[in-house]
């Protein structure tokens, strides 16, 4: 389902006379060669960037900030959260509580804008549940187990798909890097641009990107 999230600022890209402007809203006139941006012909119309964050859906993996969003309040990956879907949305997740099940609320949920870390096929959906139900109840996932760097949120992500046998997924969650190299990387840097983006452009109205001017 495609929808316009609540969320998403809405970053506005257009070439008017040369460089690529990022913005929220289009000005009157262009911020590179000052001429009104309504009569002239554009390099290229505005368009809208596609917003990385999403609701959560059934049987995914998402990450979010620890603390706040990610479009204000993410810095790097050390304040990342992990947790896991059941295929009716329940979000499952491990921490300093132990294994903890939060029904998903929404816009209100503090994981109302996730980054999708990766998701399964539909066949697929009766096993996933069985199998996380299946690590929850195992005692190292209780409180007293739990240690910040060594046993946390990745940990049981990680320990979950390893038990769940399906295949690349899985076979990446045999190591803590590899997995981060193969699964949470790629969608934390591409984040992590879109996040720039929007913080320069909050910051100072737009943002013109840099061009090389031999091209
Ligand atoms: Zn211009």
């Amino acid at each position: 389902m495609l929808g316009i999230n609540m969320a998403d600022p809405g970053i506005l890209c257009y070439q008017h006379c040369g460089p690529k402007v990022f913005c929220l809203a289009l000005s009157e006139k262009c911020p590179c060669c000052s001429m009104s941006l309504g009569s002239t012909n554009m390099k290229l119309p505005p368009f809208r960037l596609p917003y990385p964050f999403v609701e959560p859906r059934p049987c995914s993996i998402i990450l979010k900030p620890t603390e706040g969003d990610f479009l204000n309040d993410y810095y790097n990956f050390m304040d990342l959260h992990i947790g896991v879907t059941t295929s009716t949305g329940v979000i499952v997740e491990y921490d300093k509580d132990g294994i903890r099940r939060t029904y998903n609320k929404g816009k209100n949920s503090p994981w109302a804008q996730s980054l999708l870390v990766d998701t399964i096929c539909d066949g697929w959906m009766e096993h996933w549940d069985a199998v996380l139900d299946e690590t929850c109840m195992q005692k190292r996932w209780l409180s007293d187990e739990y240690q910040e760097i060594t046993h946390n949120c990745y940990t049981f992500v990680l320990a979950f798909l390893r038990n769940l046998n399906y295949s690349r997924l899985s076979s990446a969650a045999q190591s803590k890097t590899l997995f981060c190299e193969k699964y949470i990387c790629p969608r934390t840097t591409a984040a992590g641009k879109y996040i720039s983006l929007y913080r320069k452009i909050r910051d100072n109205g737009h943002y013109i990107h840099p061009t090389d001017k031999t091209v």
